[in-house]
């Protein structure tokens, strides 16, 4: 259950070998969530950093993709349960369905600050943003002046400071010559942060370094300040409210309700404690991997649920086999985050990297990760084109109409026409 890292790569591992594979997923594609901020910023366009699944198996015979969302499972009589009432029966099931930030209890906040998680939120994101610098720029018009462009993004861990830094990019350079009565370069761009330090998975001094970077872009980083309630066009810090043209959130980590379903103990996170093979206490047959498990140890990365998925196809190969189950041991590959153009700090075992050579090992990185040759060959265009040019391509407003979601209040709503390259957006709930 789930083509993200997990489910896929447990899937192409157990290809074309003696057993049959069912993959599922809600979303018709594999999505590389490490690129998602660059969807946002315009730099790459959604089809870039995705990939049919149906595709990307297309030569694993004995895997069949199915377009299909996972209410829940009867562990008894093992059989996954999909929304219309259908049952797909299994011997091992692996349920791989991920994770997307937590609002902490308050859910209703995600409607005035989206997260990042999927395509949809990246294009959702990237249209707020665009269309902030619209507004300020048809209020100068209509009325002589406008309201200050303050772009909030909560939480400093990597999507928060990536988001932060690509605001801060897009203000400073990418738009800046676009608009002819507002100066993007003014805009504010605030990251808070509840806890002492910017991109706390890191060693401090790169996450020093880090803080000097975002410095750089023009971030304006508040730490050890908790935001604490969120409205249309203003968040709550401190007691004290600060308006916002946009807020993006970046903070917490909520785990797939499905662990829940699975009908046994979880964290506070909805992860999932498994046993040492990964599989779910009481229940060898099934498997709990990628972001929806808690393995000490173990971080909530990409590399992390890629190798849970291959290691737990192997385990399934060796119980075929007769051969006893190995313990699931997590190779740490290292962390790496970016922070606008050319900078990045990137943290591999004793080695600490921080300004463009950690940018250029970023870059290569994520290319050979990237699914497909002809995503590798577009992104690497584009990145090309972006840092020769400093020029984002993908900077087309798609999505619902401006003035449903974005018009803050005293703000001058936008009414686009339908031949502005408006398109109806309809996978956000
Ligand atoms: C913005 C962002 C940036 C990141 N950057 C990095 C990075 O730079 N480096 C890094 O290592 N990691 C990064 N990560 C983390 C990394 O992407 C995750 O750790 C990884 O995706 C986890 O893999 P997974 O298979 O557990 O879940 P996912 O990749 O999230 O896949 C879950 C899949 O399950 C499907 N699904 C969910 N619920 C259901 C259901 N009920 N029915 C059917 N299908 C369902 C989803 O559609 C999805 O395809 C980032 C994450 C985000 C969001």
């Amino acid at each position: 259950v789930g083509g993200g890292f997990a489910g896929l790569y447990a899937a192409k591992a157990l290809a074309n070998r003696d057993v049959r594979v069912t993959l599922i997923d809600r979303k018709n594609h594999h999505t590389f969530q490490p690129l998602l901020y660059q969807v946002a910023a315009g730099v790459l366009s959604p089809s870039q950093i995705a990939a049919p699944l149906r595709h990307v198996l297309r030569k694993a015979k004995n895997v069949e993709v199915l377009l299909g969302d996972v209410t829940g499972f009867d562990l008894h009589r093992r059989c996954v349960k999909l929304t219309g009432g259908e049952e797909i029966a299994y011997d091992n099931l692996l349920v791989a369905a991920g994770a997307r930030e937590s609002y902490f209890g308050h859910d209703e906040w995600s409607e005035n600050a989206p997260g990042l998680k999927t395509l949809d939120d990246a294009s959702e994101i990237r249209r707020r943003v665009l269309l902030a610098f619209e507004r300020a720029e048809r209020e100068m018009a209509l009325m002589g002046r406008h309201d200050p462009l303050t772009f909030v993004v909560v939480g400093a861990g990597p999507t928060g400071v990536e988001l932060a830094g690509a605001i801060g990019d897009i203000a400073r350079r990418v738009v800046a010559d676009d608009f002819r009565l507002i100066d993007t370069r003014r805009a504010n761009v605030l990251l808070y942060e509840g806890g002492p330090r910017v991109l706390p998975a890191f060693s401090e001094d790169l996450s020093a370094k880090a803080l000097r970077q975002l410095d750089e872009l023009g971030v304006k980083v508040h730490l050890d300040r908790l935001v604490t309630g969120v409205q249309p066009g203003r968040v709550l810090v401190g007691g004290a409210w600060v308006p916002a043209s946009v807020v993006l959130w970046a903070s917490g980590v909520a785990a797939s309700p499905l662990g829940k379903a699975l009908g046994v103990e979880t964290d506070r996170s909805g992860r999932v404690s498994v046993a040492p093979d990964l599989s779910l206490p009481g229940h060898p047959e099934v498997f709990v991997i990628g972001d929806m498990a808690k393995v000490e140890g173990v971080p909530g990365l990409a590399a992390a649920a890629m190798q849970m998925g291959r290691w737990t196809a192997t385990n399934v190969l060796r119980d075929i086999a007769g051969r006893s189950r190995i313990p699931f041991r997590y190779c740490d590959k290292g962390i790496m985050a970016t922070i606008g153009k050319h900078r990045a700090i990137a943290q591999l075992g004793s080695l600490h990297v921080a300004g463009f050579v950690a940018w250029f090992l970023w870059l290569f990185v994520h290319i050979t990760l990237l699914m497909g040759y002809r995503n590798r060959l577009g992104v690497l265009r584009e990145w090309v084109w972006a840092y020769l040019t400093s020029q984002f391509s993908a900077r087309l407003i798609t999505g619902e109409p401006a003035e449903r979601s974005v018009s803050a209040p005293g703000t001058v709503p936008i009414s686009l026409e339908s031949d502005t390259l408006l398109t109806r957006q309809t996978g956000r709930p």
